[in-house]
């Protein structure tokens, strides 16, 4: 059973599309417009996303860019016309697939089901890091510490999949900054150290004297060995 979120202002279809997904013993949420779909997406973290081109508010275009910033979960487009499907694969979005409006809803179930198919491969193949009692699976956005599991945001994640892949060694604010959070965004390097504190949070036992995240006086951060 996979979690599907639809994002889909035309709520009749959205509907039918729900029903059908439940149909075939999937759960399935709908969002109406792209703001209540990518908060959605974010605290509810589906298997799959439908998400429709034209939306009121934030476009399918613009999630689609928002969500693969953090997260490579499949994603099935739907587009109203072909020749705005065509732009669409034009802008190589990262979008898994791409249905053309009006479709079938064998043909959609179809393309479900390739496009879990092939998530779950990724899954199969995909790296797990870790530490001592620490563990973090990528692809599964899972980390774990002695079988319990840990929720972090995407940028603490992010953080700690980049300390956990450079193990022992330091790595100074820029570094991390261009790691993390990308060199495109105007973020200042402070921002590194709150997410550093709210990652502590989370996975030291004393917050205050960190076992796992190293603050290194005037280089930057590491992970313990
Ligand atoms: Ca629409």
């Amino acid at each position: 059973m996979a979690k599907i979120l639809i994002i889909e202002d035309e709520a009749k279809l959205a509907d039918i599309l729900a029903y059908n997904i439940r149909e075939e013993g999937h759960e399935a949420l709908v969002a109406l417009d792209g703001l209540a779909g990518l908060e959605k997406f974010r605290c509810e973290q589906p298997d799959l996303l439908i998400l429709d081109l034209m939306l009121p508010g934030i476009d399918g275009l613009e999630i689609c860019r928002l969500v693969r910033r953090d997260s490579d979960v499949p994603i099935i487009m739907l587009t109203a016309k072909s020749r705005e499907l065509d732009k669409v694969v034009g802008l190589e979005l990262g979008a898994d697939d791409y249905v053309t409006k009006p479709f079938s809803m064998v043909e959609m179930l179809a393309r479900i089901k390739a496009a879990l198919r092939r998530s779950n491969a990724q899954v199969r193949r995909s790296s797990v890091l870790r530490a001592e009692d620490l563990e973090m699976d990528v692809a599964r956005h899972m980390v774990t510490i002695d079988g319990g599991t840990i929720d972090l945001r995407p940028k603490e994640f992010e953080l700690l999949r980049v300390l956990l892949e450079n193990k022992t060694r330091v790595l100074d604010r820029t570094t991390l900054l261009q790691r993390v959070w990308g060199e495109d965004e105007y973020i200042d390097a402070g921002t590194v150290d709150v997410h550093v504190r709210r990652l502590r949070e989370k996975i030291e036992t004393d917050p205050a004297h960190p076992a796992r995240v190293l603050t290194i006086r005037g280089l930057g951060y590491k992970y313990a060995e």
